[in-house]
């Protein structure tokens, strides 16, 4: 089946009919029955926002389809939490109370007299007899659609959403049967798991906090093992340390996975400060990214200027940096080139 605004289409299986042919039809009962649901959790909806929200409220429009549904009503501003919560215990009140769905057809002038005009929720019917549908003493409207026959088939309404459409117009989106069960079941699963990545996140911003602090008290260790080592290649927890002859320029670098860019700022501002001859070249991994920060000494800045050197690492690692004479930073996307990258900079430190 196909709507196309008011117009249904049916599909036809096994060609085209000749008028006066009998052709048999296949409800999907399942579909037939979500919409059955969604029909008279509109009704009691439509009455529970009357109750809740006041005598003013009429349904301006609704639509149902088998895995949800929505009801316009007539209200004046937008719903606040408080009043969907209300709306919606009602609608489950009747629910679980398990009310008759009774249907019963009038003449227009009976039906209008006995239950008043608030019947014609879904418009004004331009018919001599009206049907209509009543659930028990709280609601009755005149409808020609299907409903359940008692309340407690619906099981649960849930409103999804609520929005105010237009001028005096609040659109009410809502689920009911087994979709509305699943609804808030997922809804848990969501909220559970939402509420695991705050922890992981909260562990992991102390776990850096301590890692920090942990650092803070290393650090002096680090710098004086550091600018203690002897002339040659030394390593000191994976800082390779290149110190050269009295008076000249000395390297040290650091890209091992443990080092953050806290730690090489806290690492590199020190050792320039305790050996002012020293260059260091930190280069770590920052989501997609490469970055590289370097640090030069006040007796080696002139000539091995750290923003040349961030310059120059960058373009080895296919990006951009820069700095000044004693501090900068910059970096890449090309993380195969790390390597090369701290090679580029040891060579522009110590020329071989
Ligand atoms: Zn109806």
């Amino acid at each position: 089946m196909n709507k196309h605004g008011n117009i249904v289409l049916h599909e036809l299986k096994g060609g085209a009919i000749k008028e006066g042919d009998t052709v048999s039809c296949i409800v999907d009962s399942q579909r037939r029955d979500d919409i059955t649901k969604n029909h008279t959790s509109t009704h009691i909806l439509n009455s529970s926002s009357r109750s809740v929200l006041g005598s003013w409220v009429w349904q301006h429009s609704a639509f149902k389809e088998e895995d949800h549904a929505r009801l316009d009503i007539t209200h004046h501003s937008a719903l606040t939490d408080d009043e969907i919560v209300k709306i919606e215990n009602l609608a489950n009140s009747v629910v679980d109370k398990n009310m008759s769905v009774t249907i019963e057809n009038f003449d227009r002038g009976t039906a209008e007299q006995k239950y008043g005009f608030k019947i014609y929720q879904g418009g004004i019917v331009p018919v001599k007899s009206v049907r209509i549908v009543s659930i028990e003493d709280f609601d009755t409207e005149a409808c020609g659609g299907t409903h359940v026959k008692k309340t407690g088939e619906i099981k649960l309404v849930k409103i999804t959403r609520t929005k105010r459409i237009q001028d005096g117009v609040v659109r009410i989106e809502f689920v009911s049967g087994d979709t509305a069960l699943n609804y808030t079941k997922q809804h848990d699963v969501d909220l559970a798991r939402e509420s695991a990545e705050l922890k992981d996140k909260a562990k992991l911003k102390e776990k850096r906090q301590e890692q920090k602090q942990e650092l803070r008290e290393r650090l002096p260790i680090l710098v004086e093992n550091i600018t203690e080592c002897k002339i040659g290649t030394n390593n000191v927890d994976k800082i390779v340390v290149d110190i050269t002859e009295p008076g000249k320029p000395n390297f040290c670098s650091a890209m091992n996975d443990q080092y953050d860019e806290f730690f090489h700022i806290s690492l590199g501002e020190r050792l320039i400060e305790k050996d002012p001859l020293m260059v260091y070249c930190g280069v770590f991994e920052d989501g997609d990214r490469i970055r590289a920060i370097i640090y030069s000494g006040e007796q080696v800045g002139k000539d091995k200027k750290a923003g040349d050197i961030a310059k120059a690492v960058s373009e080895v690692l296919g990006g951009a940096g820069g700095g000044t004479q004693r501090f900068a930073q910059g970096g890449g996307k090309d993380k195969s080139k790390k390597n090369d990258a701290i090679e580029k900079a040891k060579t522009m430190v110590l020329g071989v």
